[in-house]
């Protein structure tokens, strides 16, 4: 195994929860990754160490994630809100496990779909149903909410997609992404109940945990500005300077640089902080600008 950073008493590290292994896991060893921060994994793979920060990485399934976070096992803890959300309404975290950070991936989205020969027009349309779920409290929360009467959960932790056609639900609820799976299995969706997100989330912190968990926010942060903004580059008619300003999305105050030989032209250099589409491209270019160059960032601190 790799040395833990010199310096720090292992007692004194900061413990993340993160899923070992599954959809989840990829985006969230990728965003560390961009953090800066490399993994030294234990023998028994059950925790990895960050060489860079005092930060110990428990690996562990996603469901068990809430849980570590309550029970103070973990610090904090890396998951999606679909889990987080379901561990709330089922009244297991009773408020001492807020949410930190969205972290802007892992994004999918939890939904009622019904076999497709079935019309739906509306909650109602779910009265008496049995839906096929393995998140019961948040089905059960969103069907007394829309009134929708008489209909259960029942709770199935695989192989939702097929209920319906066994016979033993009316109906699933269940992670949808591009919605491939439903539609192989004569689903559709009806209800979209949750929109979800990876989530940083932690309890209360001692004075020194809380130092790291700032550190690991603040690259996190960095990561997250990198993603979407673009440095821009161009020529441009220096009459125009103003207009381009106003074309470019949430940028900052660009930096205008002569161009040797050509009084009347000058060079833009800006970051946009966000996506700059194809639209914005071709309105420069109507503006008189030329050589226009969009670039990915690396890493942003503000
Ligand atoms: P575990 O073995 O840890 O219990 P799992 O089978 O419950 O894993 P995965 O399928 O790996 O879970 O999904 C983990 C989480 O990833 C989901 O709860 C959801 O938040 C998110 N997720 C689901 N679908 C996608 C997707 N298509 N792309 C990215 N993230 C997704
Ligand atoms: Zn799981």
């Amino acid at each position: 195994m790799t040395p833990v950073t010199k310096g720090f008493d292992a007692s004194g590290h900061l413990r993340l929860a993160v899923q070992k292994k599954g959809r989840l896991a990829d985006d969230t060893f990728d965003l560390l990754k961009r953090c800066g921060l490399t993994l030294s994994q234990s023998k028994n793979r059950l925790y990895a160490r960050v060489q860079e920060l005092p930060i110990d990485i428990l690996l562990v399934r996603d469901d068990d994630i809430p849980a570590l976070v309550a029970s103070g096992a973990s610090d904090l803890g890396i998951v999606g809100g679909n889990v987080f959300e379901e561990e709330r309404a089922g009244g297991r975290l009773q408020d001492r496990v807020p949410m930190v950070q969205k972290l802007g991936f892992s994004r999918c989205r939890l939904c009622i779909a019904l076999p497709k020969e079935k019309n739906y027009s509306g909650p109602r349309d779910l009265d008496g149903m049995r839906i096929a779920t393995s998140y019961p409290a948040l089905t059960d929360k969103w069907l007394a909410d829309n009134g929708v009467e008489g209909a259960e959960s029942v709770v199935m932790n695989g192989a939702h997609e097929i209920a319906p056609r066994l016979g033993v639900a009316d109906a699933v609820c269940d992670i949808v992404s591009t919605g491939g799976t439903l539609d192989a299995n004569g689903l559709a969706v009806a209800e979209t109940i949750l929109n979800s997100e990876a989530l940083l989330i932690g309890g209360k912190l001692s004075e020194e945990k809380a130092k790291i968990a700032e550190a690991l926010k603040l690259r996190i942060e960095g990561v997250q500005r990198s993603r979407d903004a673009k440095y821009v580059m161009m020529n441009a008619p220096r009459s125009a300077i103003e207009k381009i300003s106003a074309v470019l999305p949430s940028a900052d105050n660009p930096t205008i640089l002569e161009l040797a030989g050509r009084p009347d032209m000058v060079a833009v250099h800006t970051v946009c902080r966000e996506e700059v589409v194809w639209e914005v491209l071709e309105e420069l270019k109507r503006l008189g600008a030329s050589a226009i160059l969009v670039l990915d960032i690396d890493k942003m601190l503000a």
